[in-house]
């Protein structure tokens, strides 16, 4: 039985103090104690979210992590830095890392392996974009992603591996995947998995929907029988947002 998984990536928004205040309401608001939450704050503000969420049923995580140990990286996050301030899971390879900073697989996969040998969990992104979905070719976009990101990450090492699919397209535009259309993506990611493992790896991994998900859309996607949860941005930055999509079981 898969545990439902909602994570809110608060992207470039929230100072210290707003997010501190933010993470204060959620901690103290009404949220299915059943769901996994995760909150995925700016590298500034992890340590005053870390302060509010710690001994809470919230987990915190980071938007990003470089992919080398320490030294001549200026501007890049180690592992041991997120390690000290108690974050708990890292978000690899979102499309905005991607496209935006030209992110490839095999840099991906670096950071994916770097983030697991220090113990975090992993939130890993694939999906497609708009060009690649009218060309037909979600499949072998999506295909490419997972063996690229996921090279060399063993079958033990996958159960700490949470995986979101993310249409390109859909994220931040206010346009959802149908839940069908979603459903037979996170179907295929799932078949892909047992090639690459086998099919005790493919029923225990934990697949997110993320675009555009909002308390209107939650309820229908999480209906799907291969839809574990989800990664939402934008509705993840205000509490009336938020508690509802957490909450949609309830
Ligand atoms: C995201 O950033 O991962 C995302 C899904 O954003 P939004 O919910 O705003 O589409």
């Amino acid at each position: 039985m898969r545990k439902t998984f909602i994570a809110g990536n608060w992207k470039m928004n929230m100072t210290a103090s707003e997010g501190r205040a933010f993470a204060a309401e959620l901690t103290a608001g009404n949220l299915d104690k059943g769901v996994k939450i995760l909150i995925a704050p700016p590298f500034t503000t992890l340590q005053a979210v870390a302060e509010v969420v710690k001994d809470t049923n919230i987990l915190l995580g980071a938007q990003n992590m470089s992919d080398s140990e320490s030294g001549a990286h200026t501007g890049e996050i180690s592992p041991a830095m997120l390690k000290e301030i108690g974050v708990d899971a890292v978000i690899i390879g979102h499309s905005e890392r991607r496209i935006i900073y030209k992110e490839d697989d095999s840099f991906i996969n670096r950071k994916v392996k770097l983030a697991l040998k220090h113990g975090f969990e992993v939130i890993f992104c694939v999906g497609e974009t708009l060009e690649e979905r009218e060309s037909g070719n979600v499949e072998n976009v999506v295909r490419s992603q997972l063996v690229g990101g996921l090279q060399d990450i063993s079958t033990r090492e996958l159960q700490s591996v949470t995986i979101a699919y993310e249409p390109v397209w859909a994220i931040g535009t206010g346009k959802t995947a149908s839940p069908e259309d979603a459903d037979d993506v996170h179907a295929f990611i799932r078949t892909e998995i047992e090639k690459l493992y086998d099919i005790k790896a493919a029923d225990a991994v934990i697949i997110q929907y993320g675009g555009s998900v909002k308390a209107e859309n939650v309820k229908a996607l999480m209906s799907k029988p291969n839809i574990d949860g989800a990664l939402v941005g934008g509705a993840s930055l205000k509490f009336e947002t938020f508690s509802p999509i957490v909450n949609y079981n309830k």
